[in-house]
């Protein structure tokens, strides 16, 4: 029998992927989406990937526990996939109270409505890598302590820990997914990785002179989203639910991305890369490397693509949007 996936965030980047992936394998997916004016906007990604008439939407939000109550009982979902979050760091010390309100209280309220509606469902936290923050080990597995450093970082903590709280206090199958920074042509303008490709397309067409950022030497370990949602299924293919870290194990300065996305147009980055003090941050993050070991000998997962790989792939796609608006 064919089984029912209920994903929160489905139109956002990790939410287009997962989406595909899951229809590939006969799942029915559903996925729980923002009201809003202009919902063309938030669809592009489901569009992008092929899959916007095959997923179906229902209106919700992470704060309205009643809405997603409603929502579970309808879907009886199989499997469930938090991914919904208010997720650009930078935003969270403007939006701290919002940011805690979706990316922690959020968790709480999509477990309750498990809890009530769909006990036996299993359940995905998208967890993540700031989470280590100010690093207290260099490379990062599941047993190197938390130290968080922005208001986004501490709400993932709440929904990491409440998340590993349901697991042990109701025995549910719940499974959080530490994941490192994951990136593809979906990624929103706003994260670092998207806005160095873009600006590489739109400065070689032409279209812009040059791209202000902030700290160059930050030193990210990332991934392509289309290998980490594998992770996020594998982990509920499990008969027992766990935590795990998804990353390569390499890591790269965002100097390096610059030059990456630069020579896939034949652009030198230094005649158009400016350092601004408005894209640095109250508190850096300034290292994060993970170490994908058990999610390598546990889950049998490894990730596909390279990062000079995925760059150029970014690259290309961002310099064949701007050139069908040209
Ligand atoms: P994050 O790891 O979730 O914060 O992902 P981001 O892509 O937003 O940022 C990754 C790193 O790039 C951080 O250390 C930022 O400080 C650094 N960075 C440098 N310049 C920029 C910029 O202009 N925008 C963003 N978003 N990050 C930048």
């Amino acid at each position: 029998m064919s089984r029912t996936a209920l994903i929160t965030g489905i139109t956002g980047q990790d939410g287009a992927y997962l989406a595909k992936l899951l229809l590939e394998k006969g799942y029915s997916v559903h996925g729980v989406v923002r009201r809003s004016s202009h919902s063309e906007v938030h669809d592009h990604r489901l569009r992008w990937i092929g899959v916007e008439n095959d997923v179906q939407l229902h209106e919700g939000n992470l704060t309205d526990l009643s809405g997603l109550i409603r929502t579970v009982r309808d879907v009886k979902p199989d499997e469930v996939y938090n991914l919904a979050a208010q997720s650009f760091v930078k935003s969270s010390w403007q939006q701290p109270i919002l940011t805690g309100q979706v990316t922690a209280i959020g968790v709480t309220n999509v477990l309750e409505a498990v809890r009530l509606e769909a006990p036996e469902a299993r359940f995905y936290q998208a967890s993540s890598s700031e989470m280590f923050g100010l690093i207290q080990e260099a490379q990062q597995s599941e047993k190197t302590p938390f130290y968080p450093r922005s208001p986004y970082a501490v709400a993932k903590l709440y929904g990491h820990w409440i998340t590993v709280n349901y697991r042990e206090s109701f025995g549910m199958h719940a499974s959080s997914g530490i994941l490192f920074n994951h990136e593809s042509p979906l990624r929103g303008l706003e994260f670092v990785t998207r806005k160095v490709t873009d600006a590489a397309a739109r400065i070689k067409l032409g279209l812009a002179p040059y791209v202000e950022l902030g700290n160059l030497e930050a030193k990210r370990d990332w991934g392509h989203a289309r290998d980490y949602v594998k992770a996020m299924w594998l982990m509920l293919q499990q008969s027992t639910p766990d935590d795990y870290v998804v990353a390569t194990g390499k890591m790269f300065t965002v100097r390096e991305l610059c030059r990456l996305a630069f020579s896939a147009v034949d652009l030198n980055y230094e005649d158009y890369v400016r350092v601004a003090e408005a894209h640095m941050r109250p508190a850096e993050v300034d290292v994060l490397l993970g170490d994908p070991k058990k999610a390598s000998e546990q889950l049998g997962w490894t990730p596909e693509t390279t990062f000079e790989q995925m760059i150029e792939e970014m690259v290309q796609a961002d310099l064949a949007r701007h050139k069908r608006n040209l």
